[in-house]
Formats: C-alpha cells, sequence, structure tokens
C-alpha cells in the first residue's frame, strides 16, 4: 500500500466557510497551511447550502442593537448553557466578519434598490433585525469569493482527501493521517498545528437536511485522540423537513422568512395546533420549541401516515416564496401550486462539538478547531443565522493562532514509525478486508443505514432513558463490528468511494455513540434535548457536560457557565 508524506505549518481538515477562512488567517502570519478536504472544495459542505442568513451587529444596525443585545439574545435561547466569552467574542466580531466577507467581493442584497447599505432580516429569538443576505443563497456566495481568495494566496487544496485520524505521540501533536479517495494512496501530512473544521454530522440521522458529507468527521477524529467534546447531546433538529414527496425528503422549507409572512402549521387533520400547547406565538417560536411541539403532535397521533405534519402557505403571494428554493422543489417533483406541504422535524445543526477557548484552542496543545463541530457557543439552541457568523469568525481565529503557534514549534515533527503504524491500521485493515466474499462482512450503505435507522428512533428530537440504552448498546456493537466486518464490495483502490463510506461510518457510530452518551447523562430536558421521562429542565443541570473517551469509554465533567456582557 502506497504511503505519502507531506510537510506543512497549518493541516486544514474542511474547505467549508470556517476552513477556507481559517487558511487565510494562517497564511496571512506567513505560515503555510494546506486545505485538505473529503469534497470537492466549490461543491463541499454545508456552509453552501445556507440560504439565508448571516446574522451580525454592523454599523448600520437598527438603533438599539449593539454586540451586548446580541451577545443576550445568544445566551438566552443557549438556555444558561453556551459559553458566554465565546459568545461574547462572536457578538463582537460577527460585524468584521461582514466587512471582511464585503472586502472580499460579496454584495449582501441591499435596503433600497442601488443603495449599498446591506437589508437586515428579522428572524426568531433575535431582538432586532440583523440577518445579511444574498437572494437566499448566502453560503454559496461566501464559498466563492473565499475559494477565490484562497487560490489567489496560492493555499494548496487537496480534495478528495478524506482526514481519518490524528496522529498524537506521547501527547504531541504530529500531523494528520489521509486517505486519498482517487489513487487510494494513504497519507501522511505532518504538521505542529491543525484546525478541524469538518462541519457536523446531521447524516447521521435518517431524516436530515446535510450535505452527505457531514458525517461527523471530526467529531470521531478528536473522540479517537482524546479530544474533549462538550454539549454533544445537543442536536438542533430544523422544524419543516420536506418528508415527502420521495425526492424533497430532506431538503428544508424555510419556516423561519415563511412563518413571519402568515404560514401556519396544520396536522393530519388540517387543524391549526400550535395555540393548544400554550408556547407563545408560532411567530416567535424559535426551532427548539417548534420542533418539540411538533413532535409531541406527532406523537398524540395527529401526524400524517408518513409522520409529518403540513405547513400551509395558504394566503401568501406566491411571489413572496423564496424564489431559488421554490424552483428547487419544482424540480424534485414539489407542484408549485400545492400551498400545503408534508414536512416534520429533522436534524440540522450539532450545537455541540470540540470544546475550544476564546483562541480557537482544543485540549490538546497545536489542536485548533472552528465551525460546526465545535461546541460552546450555541448552548442547548442556536439561533438562525449564527453558523455562518461562527465559522468566519472563529474561522479567521483558529487560522491566525493555529500559524502562531506553528511557526514557534521546533520542526522535528516525524512520528515514530509504530505511531504512524498504529495510526494507519485501521485504513489499512479496512483495506485488506474489502472485496471479501465473506457472508459476515458489513457493506458500509448496510452500515449507515443501520446508524441513521437507530439515531432517528432512539436519539431523535424526543429520547429516553431505555431508548438511549438500546442505541448505546447496539452502536457500541457496531463499533466493535467495524474493525473486523466492515468492508468495502470492492478491493480496487482507485476511486472506491466505499472505502470512503466505510471510513464515514466509523465516525458515524463514533459521533452516535457519543450523542447518546451524553443524552443519557443529561437527565432533564433543556432546548434541543428532550427528555421525555424528565420533561423539565432542572436547575443542577444548567451546565454544559464535557465528553472525551478513553479505551472506548466515555468519561464526563460538567463545567459551570458564567455571564455574558452587560448582565
Ligand atoms: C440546508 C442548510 C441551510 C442552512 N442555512 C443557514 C443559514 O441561512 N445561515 C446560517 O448561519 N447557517 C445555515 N446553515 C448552517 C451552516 O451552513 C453550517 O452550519 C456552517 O456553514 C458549517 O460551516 P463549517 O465550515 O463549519 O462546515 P462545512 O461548511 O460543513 O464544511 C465542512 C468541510 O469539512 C470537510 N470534511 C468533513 N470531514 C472531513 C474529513 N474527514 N476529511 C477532510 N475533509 C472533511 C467537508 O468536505 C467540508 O468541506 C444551514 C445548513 C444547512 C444544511
Amino acid at each position: 500500500m502506497q504511503i505519502s508524506r507531506e510537510r506543512y505549518d497549518v493541516v486544514i481538515i474542511g474547505s467549508g466557510g470556517a476552513g477556507l477562512r481559517a487558511a487565510l488567517a494562517a497564511a496571512e502570519q506567513g505560515a503555510r497551511p494546506v486545505v485538505i478536504t473529503k469534497g470537492q472544495p466549490q461543491w463541499s459542505g454545508g456552509t453552501l447550502s445556507a440560504h439565508y442568513s448571516f446574522c451580525a451587529v454592523l454599523p448600520t444596525a437598527i438603533p438599539g442593537d449593539s454586540p451586548e443585545v446580541f451577545a443576550n439574545d445568544i445566551m438566552r435561547s443557549g438556555e444558561g448553557i453556551s459559553d458566554p466569552e465565546l459568545v461574547n467574542v462572536l457578538a463582537e466580531k460577527a460585524g468584521d466578519a461582514v466587512a471582511y466577507a464585503q472586502s472580499l467581493g460579496v454584495k449582501f442584497d441591499p435596503a433600497e434598490e442601488g443603495g449599498t447599505t446591506p437589508h437586515l432580516g428579522w428572524l426568531a429569538g433575535h431582538t432586532y433585525a440583523r440577518a445579511v443576505h444574498v437572494g437566499n443563497a448566502v453560503g454559496r456566495e461566501l464559498i466563492r469569493v473565499l475559494l477565490k481568495a484562497v487560490r489567489r494566496a496560492q493555499i494548496p487544496i487537496h480534495a478528495f482527501t478524506s482526514a481519518t485520524d490524528l496522529i498524537v505521540e506521547d501527547g504531541v501533536l504530529k500531523g494528520v493521517a489521509a486517505f486519498h479517495i482517487p489513487t487510494g494512496e494513504l497519507r501522511i501530512y505532518e504538521a505542529p498545528a491543525v484546525i478541524i473544521a469538518a462541519g457536523g454530522g446531521a447524516q447521521i440521522y435518517e431524516l436530515n437536511t446535510n450535505p452527505m458529507e457531514a458525517t461527523g468527521d471530526g467529531y470521531g477524529i478528536a473522540l479517537r485522540a482524546g479530544v474533549e467534546l462538550v454539549d454533544m447531546e445537543f442536536v438542533q433538529h430544523y422544524p419543516t423537513v420536506f418528508v415527502a414527496p420521495a425526492g424533497a425528503r430532506g431538503l428544508m422549507f424555510n419556516s423561519g422568512i415563511l412563518i413571519p409572512k402568515g404560514a401556519r402549521l396544520l396536522n393530519r387533520h388540517g387543524e391549526d395546533f400550535w395555540d393548544k400547547y400554550g408556547v407563545g406565538p408560532l411567530v416567535e417560536a424559535t426551532r427548539d420549541v417548534m420542533s418539540r411541539v411538533m413532535s409531541q403532535e406527532i406523537a398524540a397521533g395527529n401526524g400524517t401516515d408518513r409522520g409529518g405534519l403540513y405547513i400551509s402557505t395558504r394566503g401568501i403571494d406566491p411571489r413572496e416564496l423564496p424564489q431559488l428554493q421554490e424552483k428547487l422543489l419544482h424540480d424534485v417533483g414539489v407542484a408549485p401550486d400545492v400551498q400545503e406541504r408534508e414536512v416534520a422535524p429533522g436534524a440540522h445543526y450539532f450545537m455541540g462539538g470540540l470544546r475550544i477557548d476564546v483562541n480557537a484552542a482544543t485540549s490538546l496543545p497545536g489542536l485548533f478547531a472552528a465551525g460546526e463541530c465545535t461546541g460552546g457557543i450555541h448552548g442547548a439552541n442556536r439561533l438562525a443565522g449564527n453558523a455562518l457568523s461562527e465559522n468566519q469568525v472563529f474561522g479567521a481565529i483558529a487560522g491566525r493562532n493555529a500559524a502562531k503557534w506553528a511557526l514557534r514549534q521546533e520542526k522535528n515533527l516525524k512520528a515514530e514509525a509504530r505511531t504512524e503504524a498504529s495510526v494507519l491500521a485501521p485504513v489499512r485493515e479496512l483495506i485488506l478486508r474489502s472485496g471479501s466474499t465473506d457472508r459476515e462482512a458489513i457493506h458500509p450503505s448496510e452500515g449507515w443505514k443501520h446508524v441513521q435507522s437507530i439515531m432517528q428512533r432512539w436519539v431523535g428530537a424526543t429520547r429516553t432513558e431505555a431508548g438511549l440504552k438500546q442505541a448505546i448498546a447496539t452502536l457500541n456493537a457496531l463499533r466493535e463490528e467495524w474493525e473486523n466486518r466492515v468492508a468495502a464490495r470492492d478491493a480496487s483502490l482507485p476511486y472506491n468511494r466505499d472505502i470512503g463510506k466505510a471510513l464515514e461510518l466509523r465516525n458515524m457510530a463514533d459521533t452516535g455513540w457519543c450523542v447518546a452518551q451524553a443524552a443519557l447523562e443529561r437527565k432533564e430536558s433543556r432546548g434541543a434535548h428532550v427528555r421525555l421521562d424528565a420533561p423539565q429542565a432542572s436547575a443542577e443541570w444548567t451546565c454544559s457536560l464535557v465528553i472525551r473517551m478513553s479505551a472506548r469509554e466515555a468519561i464526563f465533567r460538567k463545567q459551570q457557565r458564567g455571564r455574558v456582557m452587560g448582565e
């Protein structure tokens, strides 16, 4: 098996918003970064899918708005779990991130035709309108300009290169091991600093809004290296995700924009059920509240045969519907004149992730992280529009600090041969098992379906102790089986996507296990974590849960949170 070796100052895993922003910041410090990405950079990551909103307090903000008000909105939505230091940084720096995007060429939709001041959209949970946007495709525009800038700065991007594990020797980070899908080559990237910017993991659920790459690789890689994660029990379910028709399944219907325009939620009998739950007006409901109420209505037997509800746009002028999304829906078989669309809460965003400090440093020296793969900012529930602000603000911080760290380290990075061999062993063995006709072999697509159905059934929008225990036992079995039974159907190496899928499966199983463990440990309901057997929030749990893996077991500690500025 061929192994290649390259050396950089900073290795960045992921070419979404966080990874590309980090690469630019690292290069500005004089470091030599490389971006490795599983996909093709211009079509890779969740950032591309970001529809509408990039929230920030701009110099042209609505009078009364300020970073303090923004920070307090995030804390309120996070239900006491958010890390106030991280929140303050996000709220203060998001305006600079918008200005940076403008400096690279993003033209946000103006408040007035022909003007240059961006229009500010309002989203539930934000005290003031503060979402800048570019049509219905702000993420795509952000990636376009970032990628252009990365190419201009001549930063190498290694596409179709899947990071498999960190190389750590005696507690010292030495680089990253990776699998190059087009050639089947194993790669060692030696570097004193690594940034994980690998996005989220909502693909571990059957109904989800995320791209296929969102398999929780960043969490899996960190867990196997003993790095601390935080708030992993909080998985945001987007309330209105299509369950039908089949072609539209998993696409989100933008309730954030449509409910303020008058869209309503109806059950299978055509009844508007919202008010009977007594949780305040629908227009003010954040995603966690909507998902919780909708799950309850479905559980009460008032869902459709496919386990959904309807969102009705009756009475809204069709020209007010997001046109790009309408076109996409039309293309996948949703008739344009249908005003009741069948939706249910689907996994959308991980609030939890690698625990970072204000320097984007993780618990492993030299390892930094940014974007959705990190935890601590959004607490129990993320407000709409704050993921792009987060990946831009913390992407820049991670890039800058990783570069500074790397430039201070001595250059002798090479790990001992036995360390590298043990890091590469799982991938080597997977390759050697592949193509086997063993009846016991588990193929990656079966493993994917298995994880997705376990997570959907037992660790979804609502949970119970018995279900979580069942999920952990089943995932534990799969984690063990991965090492000797998971195999690609075909043994050939070039472009063997099945090997890539098998590597992702390992991360899906580890990530799912981690979410379920944290959800079992937190014996209360808060934000996106709803325990049917402990339906109230408990003061004892107004803290974060930090989790790390040691010898395959979960080790927990609680972390208390302070206050944000202005409180
Ligand atoms: C449909 C949809 C709509 C959204 N709308 C909005 C919105 O309007 N506003 C908002 O703020 N947020 C929105 N979000 C959320 C937001 O887009 C994401 O949370 C955020 O952009 C994530 O950015 P990121 O850079 O952390 O990760 P991503 O953009 O997901 O990038 C992750 C990168 O890591 C790579 N990667 C993963 N694993 C590996 C590996 N093992 N090796 C190498 N590379 C790897 C991937 O290929 C990808 O390049 C939306 C999300 C979705 C799915």
